[in-house]
C-alpha cells in the first residue's frame, strides 16, 4: 500500500523546518514530524530516532500501530503543543493513555488519568480498569475499583463485564475480592460511627450524672445543696432531664433490681459505669454507690471487670474528643468536680 502522507495541525504557532521523520500508522497513513520535538518529549521516541539507519539517505520512520490513526494524530498534537482537546480525550482517552505510557510522556499520562477518571461510567469501567493495570496507573485503578464496588449490579450487566468473566478470571477474582473487602470496610466504619455515637451519649450521661449529684438540676439535686425550684434548664438539658426522670424512678421504684425492673437496671449500670470513670478515690465523689463500687472492684476480681474498664476507657476518650471541640472556658466548667458520697438517699427529689 502506498503511504498516504497527511499534513497535520501541530496546534502551535511555531514555525518548523521541513519534517525529517515520518510516523507510519494504521491504514498506511504517514504523519510528517520533527526529530528534535519528538526526542525532547519522549525518551523512547528519541531512542528510535537515534537508531542507525540502513542508508544515510533513507527516510527515518517510526511505526505506531494498534491504535486508530486519529489517536496517533492527537498524540503527535500533544507532543508539539502539550495540549489535548476535550473532544480528543472523549474519543481517544484510552488510546492516549496507552501511548503516553509506552512512549514515556508523563504530562500526557497525567492528563489522561484525570480525563479518564472524569469520564468513568459503568459502561467503560471494565475496559479502563484493565488499561489502568497495564499502564501502571494506581490512582485510576482505585477509582475504577470503587466505581465497580459501588455500582456492581449495573456493571455486571455490561458487555465488558461478560467478556472479562470469560477471558480474565484472575481479574474477575481480584475485583470480587476488592468488592468484598470494600463492603467489610463500609460495615466496619458504619459500626464504628454508631459505637462512637453511643460512647458520646454515655459520656454526656456521665457528666450530667455528676452535675445532678453535685449541684442539682431542675428535678433532682443533692440533699445538702439548696436547689432553687425555678432553676433554668442546664446546657445539656435533654440528657439531663432523661437522667433525672430515671433517677426519680430509681429512688421510688418498688420492683427495683430484684423485681427485674429494666429502668432500674439501666440506672444501676450508669452508676456502675460512673465508678469506673470517676477519678475521685478519696470518697469525695457525690455520685451514689461510687465508692462502694470502687471498693468492691478492689476486693473481688469480677469476671466482667475488664469489659467495664474497656467501656469506661471508650467513654472517657469520647469525652476527650468532644471537649476538644469546646472553647476553653466551657472546658474548665465541664471539668468541675463534686464532693461527698452518700448513696441514693442523698438525693432530694424536687
Ligand atoms: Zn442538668
Ligand atoms: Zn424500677
Ligand atoms: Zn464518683
Amino acid at each position: 500500500m502506498t503511504p498516504n502522507t497527511i499534513s497535520i495541525d501541530y496546534q502551535t504557532n511555531r514555525v518548523f523546518p521541513e519534517p525529517d521523520v515520518f510516523i507510519h500508522c494504521s491504514q498506511g497513513t504517514r504523519i510528517p514530524v520533527h526529530a528534535s520535538i519528538l526526542a525532547s518529549v519522549s525518551p523512547v521516541l528519541e531512542n528510535f530516532i537515534d537508531r542507525p539507519r540502513k542508508h544515510r539517505s533513507s527516510e527515518r520512520i517510526i511505526q505506531i500501530h494498534g491504535v486508530p490513526c486519529d489517536a496517533v494524530i492527537a498524540f503527535v498534537g500533544f507532543l508539539y503543543s502539550s495540549r489535548c482537546t476535550e473532544e480528543a480525550m472523549d474519543k481517544y482517552g484510552m488510546h492516549l493513555l496507552a501511548l503516553s505510557h509506552v512512549y514515556l510522556v508523563p504530562l500526557l499520562k497525567q492528563r489522561c488519568i484525570k480525563g479518564l477518571t472524569d469520564r468513568l461510567t459503568t459502561e467503560n469501567v471494565v475496559d479502563v480498569v484493565q488499561l489502568a493495570r497495564l499502564c501502571d496507573a494506581p490512582d485510576l485503578h482505585l477509582r475504577c475499583m470503587r466505581l465497580l464496588a459501588n455500582n456492581f449490579k449495573a456493571v455486571e450487566a455490561t458487555e465488558g463485564w461478560k467478556f472479562l468473566v470469560k477471558h480474565d478470571p484472575w481479574l474477575e477474582l481480584d475485583i470480587l475480592r476488592f468488592i468484598d473487602e470494600h463492603e467489610t470496610r463500609k460495615k466496619k466504619s458504619r459500626r464504628h460511627r454508631m459505637e462512637q455515637g453511643l460512647y458520646t451519649e454515655l459520656s454526656e450521661a456521665m457528666e450530667c450524672l455528676e452535675h445532678i449529684c453535685a449541684e442539682g438540676c431542675t428535678l433532682v439535686g443533692p440533699y445538702d445543696v439548696e436547689v432553687q425550684r425555678e432553676r433554668r434548664p442546664c446546657g445539656r438539658f435533654s440528657t439531663c432531664q432523661g437522667l433525672q426522670v430515671l433517677i426519680r424512678h430509681f429512688a421510688t421504684c418498688e420492683k427495683r433490681m430484684a423485681g427485674g425492673c429494666v429502668r432500674c437496671r439501666r440506672m444501676w449500670q450508669l452508676f456502675r459505669l460512673h465508678s469506673y470513670v470517676c477519678h475521685q478515690t478519696d470518697s469525695s465523689c457525690k455520685v451514689p454507690f461510687c465508692r462502694q463500687f470502687q471498693l468492691k472492684m478492689q476486693q473481688e476480681k469480677r469476671k466482667d471487670d475488664a469489659k467495664w474498664k474497656l467501656l469506661a476507657r471508650k467513654v472517657a476518650s469520647a469525652k476527650v474528643m468532644s471537649s476538644l471541640s469546646l472553647p476553653k472556658r466551657k472546658r474548665d466548667e465541664e471539668m468541675r468536680v463534686t464532693m461527698n458520697n452518700h448513696g441514693i438517699r442523698s438525693f432530694k427529689l424536687l
